[in-house]
């Protein structure tokens, strides 16, 4: 049913709990602790090294017009598979779409590499819950206070968290995602995705240039370079957007919007106006502000495939507003 992680997260859930005692709602183990460093390593660690490898290669062979059209369109589809699909759709259920939408945005959000659907569903349930709280899976703000205070937390929650994290029941957090098909399905291949995602970059740079170097640049930017990104611009809301930038409403956590970061990761860094109302399929909450994951979702409802898009209305908006007494 589950993915691999998500299945042994499960069975240990099962063994603990009784029935007679209130469900409980992370788990801390040791081995999903091993699993969660060897994950760590394979899709974030080595991307990164995979982008040094790139740019060391630009001294001696030029980026070309294949290996920039590779990186540009896989970092638009996974980017998108995170910010509408795993984000706005399966987190919040912002809007609704068919089945073939949201496997879509399933599978081009797992080739980012950031964990299956129903674990990250699960776990950025559990942010909202806590934010900035005793009990956030990567907060910022829970390391000290004054400079090193938040260096240390800034590292935390931009990195270090991912190493050894409690892991979220699913059964209590994404309930409805255990209930669809098509996310089961989606979920239970992760890695096939995460695979696909390295391969198809590979092997259009390598038909489309007829060499292997072809195939090695377009492993390398279509592949690591391109995860080593959106990752980063993920990692940024957890770190940067719960530290520096503006705030504008009553919210129970220290979330901020970032406006210079919104272009760079389809306007998730309107991260303030999200936690102030989470369920809405706009984050930059304006027509003024860059929201490319919102503009994909009025576009999808143009083309009849989005309904039931959320979006507050103009006296909700004001009613949370921070007003100078
Ligand atoms: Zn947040
Ligand atoms: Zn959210």
């Amino acid at each position: 049913m589950l993915n691999r992680d998500d299945q042994i997260a499960h069975e240990m859930f099962q063994e603990i709990q009784s029935p007679d005692q209130p469900r409980q709602k992370v788990l801390d183990s040791p081995h999903l602790h091993r699993l969660q460093r060897m994950h760590f390593f394979l899709f974030d660690v080595l991307p990164i090294i995979g982008t040094v490898c790139a740019v060391v290669l630009l001294f001696f062979h030029p980026v070309s017009v294949v290996d920039i059209t590779l990186f540009a369109v896989m970092w638009i589809l996974t980017g998108l598979g995170v910010s509408v699909g795993y984000h706005r759709l399966f987190t919040h259920r912002s809007f609704k779409t068919t089945s073939v939408v949201r496997a879509l945005f399933g599978i081009f959000g797992s080739m980012a590499g950031q964990g299956g659907v129903i674990s990250w569903t699960a776990m950025h349930r559990r942010h909202h819950e806590l934010g900035d709280q005793d009990g956030d899976l990567h907060s910022p703000n829970l390391h000290g206070s004054g400079l090193v205070g938040k260096l240390k937390g800034f590292v935390h929650a931009h990195f270090t968290w991912m190493v050894a994290h409690p892991y979220p029941n699913v059964v209590h957090y994404a309930p409805d995602l255990l209930k669809d098909p098509v996310i089961i399905w989606v979920n239970r291949h992760y890695y096939t995705w995460i695979v696909l995602g390295l391969l198809a970059p590979t092997l259009i740079g390598a038909l489309v240039t007829q060499t292997w170097m072809g195939a090695v640049t377009g492993f390398l930017w279509g592949g690591m370079v391109r995860m080593f990104v959106v990752e980063q611009g993920i990692f940024s809301l957890n770190s940067l957007c719960h530290l520096i930038g503006r705030r504008r409403f009553v919210t129970d956590d220290q979330s901020t919007n970032i406006s210079w970061l919104a272009p760079f990761i389809f306007g998730e860094s309107w991260h303030h106006n999200h936690h102030a109302f989470p369920g809405s399929a706009s984050f930059g909450l304006a027509w003024y502000r860059i929201d490319p994951g919102y503009w994909v979702i009025c576009m999808l409802s143009l083309l009849g495939q989005a309904w039931d898009v959320k979006v507050p209305t103009r006296e909700q908006i004001s009613r949370r507003e921070i007003r100078a007494s």
